[in-house]
């Protein structure tokens, strides 16, 4: 019971930081009371539960989501993740923030997000497949590729994503289903997927923490950096700085932390966990040291890239970075920042410190849609100069409207929808 009501704490955590974080910039911009209204609700939510048989023979019933917030400035768009802490909040949390990272990000995009609530380490390889296929039997026509377009978020890789594609198009009679290549993004390069997505997220990560370095002056070569969660997001950013000279000092995963002040080698560690089940423990580059004291780390960055709500106003006071970059979605409380922001720690804020990841989907999905295939150092280029003017826009607006970035990022990202529905109006 006791266990029940903490989960529950933490998962409605995301959404209420979310609506904190609108709220507060709606205020600033004096945003028009009707379009709040329609903004801060979510325009569809779907729940399914579906059965897949386990290997054992046993049938289990899956709970999945998809929460569609707001489609004013182009299809749905955000990934689905496979995790215990999936719910209807978390799913709402988490749409609303993609809604404001591809208004912020310029593209022709809504917001969405979903999942399934478990834990994929506790399935087969087999087991995910039949899990996944079925969800997407289950979504059925509620996503498309020019409806709503998920991709991978957290446990879930451009694998998963091939089989969400080959389900979907076989739903679809022959003659629709080459059309359907972009129905979902972070594919297989061999399946549709685009050069530069699997490191997309991590890049743009890394490139907003050097527009930042860039910014005060300073050299990332020799500074130190710790990285939690080495999933995707955390490992490509690891890579990145890495050979910009900074070094990896702790990572945190779900299996525990590791400590090494001399700096340990991203691409051996990414090795390592690959051969062990995902899991960072027991590298031998790094000492365990105990995961409370892991924010706490002498350092110069901090990259929270697992899950959200992890900076609470209990671990703020100890933070010793001089930067937070958010490649997680939500990992700061709203009373964590409050206490960073005024101990001058600077927060580059997930809308768009992330953003790469959904800005690579979007070249993926339109060279899926035009039938072209672009080069990796053409799609890097792009997704630098579109993560620079996102980059450059919010310190703009920083600077002139006296803002912390995470609010002048809002205050972008909701003009823009604003400026939608005043054009449009609402029908009827
Ligand atoms: N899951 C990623 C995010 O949170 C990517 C979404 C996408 O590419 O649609 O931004």
């Amino acid at each position: 019971m006791k266990v029940k009501k903490v989960k529950k704490v933490h998962k409605q955590g995301m959404l209420d930081n979310v609506m904190r974080q609108f709220n507060h910039a709606a205020d600033i911009i004096g945003l028009n009371k009707n379009i709040r209204k329609i903004l801060e609700v979510t325009n569809n939510e779907l729940v399914v539960h579906f059965p897949v048989r386990m290997d054992s023979g046993e049938v289990e019933i899956f709970t999945g989501y998809r929460v569609q917030h707001n489609n004013a400035l182009g299809p749905y768009k955000g990934g689905l993740r496979y995790h215990p802490t999936v719910d209807i909040d978390a799913a709402r949390a988490l749409a609303m923030w993609m809604t404001w990272k591809t208004s912020l990000a310029g593209l022709p995009y809504g917001g969405a997000k979903g999942g399934i609530e478990l834990d994929p380490k506790k399935y087969s390889t087999a087991e995910l497949e039949r899990i996944t296929r079925r969800f997407t039997y289950a979504l059925g026509d509620n996503i498309g590729p020019e409806l709503d377009i998920p991709a991978p978020d957290v446990n879930t890789n451009a694998q998963t994503m091939a089989w969400i594609l080959d389900t979907y198009m076989s739903t679809k009679s022959p003659n629709e289903r080459s059309k359907n290549l972009h129905v979902v993004t972070g594919k297989p390069t061999g399946s549709g997927g685009s050069q530069g997505r699997d490191r997309a997220t991590g890049y743009g990560v890394f490139l907003t923490i050097k527009f930042w370095a860039a910014h005060k002056g300073l050299d990332l070569t020799g500074k130190t950096f710790i990285v939690q969660g080495f999933g995707n997001v955390g490992y490509w950013a690891a890579h990145f700085l890495e050979k910009e000279g900074a070094k990896l000092v702790a990572v945190q995963d779900a299996s525990g932390t590791l400590y090494n002040e001399d700096g340990m080698a991203a691409d051996e560690l990414l090795a390592y966990a690959q051969a062990n089940n995902g899991n960072v423990e027991g590298f031998a580059q790094g000492a365990p040291m105990a995961n409370e004291d892991f924010f706490g780390l002498e350092c110069d960055i901090c990259i929270p890239a697992a899950l959200g709500n992890q900076i609470t106003a209990l671990k703020a006071p100890h933070i010793k970075a001089k930067v937070i970059a958010e490649g997680a979605n939500g990992p700061t409380d709203v009373e964590a920042e409050k206490i960073l922001l005024e101990r001058g720690v600077d927060i580059i804020p997930d809308i768009l410190c992330n953003a790469g990841g959904v800005i690579g989907s979007y070249f993926e999905w339109l060279q899926n849609r035009n039938g072209e295939l672009w080069q990796m150092d053409e799609i890097l280029q792009k997704l630098e100069k579109k993560m620079r003017e996102s980059y450059d826009k919010v310190q703009h607006t920083a600077l002139e409207q006296n803002l912390d970035m995470r609010t002048a990022a809002f205050v972008i990202a909701i003009e823009r929808l604003e400026q939608a529905y005043t054009q449009r109006g609402i029908f009827p």
